[in-house]
């Protein structure tokens, strides 16, 4: 009987780079084969809040890991990981598995703890790093700002590649060989650290000069902001990298966009880290008095395709709505508003609309848009409510109404200020002018003001109960940090 093959296995999961990277030193640093995967899950992968956008972006960057060491030693493998890792157990001497902690959604982990306990079962350790400063376990926050500085002020690991070539195993997996039928599309965010580090850098070194100018307009936020999110969320380049980068760069002379850009680094990890604290985020209001608010009585199928679809009336969240289904982006601002239309105006269940926005995100980071989503709906308890107005926000960041038309080309004959709320056209002027807007909603699918205020009543009333009061102290003392309390 010939001996087993002895491999070490470093599983990629949204850490899709050769530096920086823990477990890779790790497996190599034992001189023997590695098999490196990356693995399409056709479970977690074929519904919401994954997508097609996702699978792409993983594509792009198993390609640049296999180019940047002009060798094939990536394998993305479409099969379950439990069943990948079942089959390895079974047909090679398996030293060790090497991977990142991932702060996933409720199926990741679930599948994390199978894997667990099926290494486990055979003796054989998982060597797992927690990831980008997130720890797993902490109880509560009083040190995590010291200790998340300390993680990005070392240097990033540097990864030999001659050992990645040369301990590189491959190995013919042809039945779950992952083939890429995708055509290239023509507005998706590409993926791949070779990508990052241009997006970077043209970012640091010209449109930074632009950064707060544009961060909350929907048009000019798409080149004046860094565009960097897909990338940070699925790992082609990790915060510590950035960082380093974001300080030695003379970032085209700006210090006040500089600390604006590295300011919202920490909190990527700050929410990253609420969620890896408190995972509970992906189905309940984390504010429990909040559970009080049941949408779901008033589901409504009508709203809820209108506002993905990009037909509610109101042409700026339409806007928004269709462009990102279209292109996996959005700036903050207008995530923020349209998830405020979504829960306040439509007073939707939070959690359908988290779930389809999700798969719309390229960028999508569990950690960061599950909370973000309980935020701008404002069932925390401990934020400030914000029930944006979607005129004024389309009046100051679309005063021109260009990103409008670009996405709701049906309304591009309509003159300003009208484009922003066609509803206010006279009668008399249609008749004379005649535009034809074809299916759009001549007014909004609600009354604005009357929801508004609905929306107003319920969440301040809610905001105010004891049970509320009681919760958001202990958000505060187990998710915030204490010397910023106001996040
Ligand atoms: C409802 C909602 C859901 C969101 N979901 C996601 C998500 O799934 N993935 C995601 O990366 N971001 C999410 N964000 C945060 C933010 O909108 C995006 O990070 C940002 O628009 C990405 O564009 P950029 O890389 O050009 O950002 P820049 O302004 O250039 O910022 C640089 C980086 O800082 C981080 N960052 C920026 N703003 C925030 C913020 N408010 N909170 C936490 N981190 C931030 C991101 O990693 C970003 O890439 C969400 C925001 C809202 C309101």
């Amino acid at each position: 009987m010939t001996a087993k093959q002895s491999i070490h296995i470093v599983w990629f999961k949204r850490d899709f780079r050769w530096h920086d990277h823990a477990p890779i030193r790790s497996a190599l640093a034992a001189g023997e084969s590695v098999f490196f995967v990356a693995l399409y899950e056709p479970l977690l992968w074929s519904t919401a809040p994954y997508d097609e956008r996702h699978e792409r972006f993983i594509w792009d960057s198993v390609d640049d890991l296999n180019a940047v060491v002009s060798k094939d030693v990536v394998h993305f493998l479409k099969v379950e990981a439990l069943e990948f890792f079942k089959h390895c157990l079974s047909t090679f001497d398996v030293k060790a598995v090497y991977s990142h902690r991932e702060t996933g959604i409720d199926k990741t982990f679930k599948r994390d703890k199978a894997i667990s306990k099926l290494l486990k079962a055979h003796d054989i350790s998982w060597n797992e790093w927690d990831y980008g400063g997130v720890k797993r376990g902490l109880k509560h926050r009083k040190n995590w700002l010291k200790d998340w500085y300390d993680y990005v002020d070392a240097a990033p690991l540097a990864t030999n590649l001659d050992a990645v070539r040369d301990q590189a195993l491959s190995i013919p997996f042809e039945a779950w060989q992952h083939s890429n039928t995708y055509e290239p599309h023509p507005y998706f965010q590409k993926g791949g650290t070779s990508r990052a580090e241009r997006v970077l850098f043209s970012f640091l070194t010209e449109r930074i000069k632009r950064y707060a100018q544009s961060i909350s307009k929907p048009l000019a936020s798409r080149k004046g902001c860094s565009r960097i999110s897909p990338h940070l969320a699925w790992g082609t380049i990790s915060i510590r990298q950035i960082w380093h980068m974001a300080e030695v760069v003379d970032l085209a002379g700006s210090k006040r966009n500089q600390r604006a850009f590295v300011d919202r680094l920490r909190w990527q990890a700050h929410f990253i880290q609420k969620f890896e604290s408190a995972c509970s985020y992906e189905f309940h209001p984390i504010n429990r008095a909040y559970t009080a608010i049941d949408t779901s009585k008033v589901w409504d199928e009508h709203k809820f395709a209108a506002w993905k679809n990009g037909t509610t009336g109101v042409p700026l969240v339409d806007a928004c709505m269709r462009c990102v289904a279209a292109t996996g982006y959005l700036n903050f601002r207008m995530r923020a508003m349209v998830v405020s239309f979504y829960s306040q105006y439509l007073w939707l269940p939070w959690e359908a609309g988290a779930r389809y926005l999700a798969s719309t995100f390229t960028d999508f980071e569990p950690g960061i848009h599950y909370t973000q989503f309980q935020m701008q709906s404002g069932y925390t308890g401990v934020n400030t409510i914000r029930i944006y107005n979607p005129i004024k926000q389309s009046l100051d960041q679309d005063p021109k109404g260009e990103f409008i038309k670009q996405w709701l080309p049906e309304l591009k004959d309509l003159p300003l200020p009208h484009l922003h709320e066609p509803w206010t056209i006279p009668p008399m002027m249609w008749e004379m002018e005649a535009w034809d807007i074809g299916t759009y909603p001549m007014s909004p699918i609600v009354d604005l003001a009357q929801v508004r205020k609905y929306a107003s009543d319920q969440l301040y009333g809610t905001k105010k109960t004891k049970a509320s009061k009681r919760e958001a102290q202990l958000i505060l003392e187990k998710l915030v940090n204490p010397k910023n309390r106001r996040s």
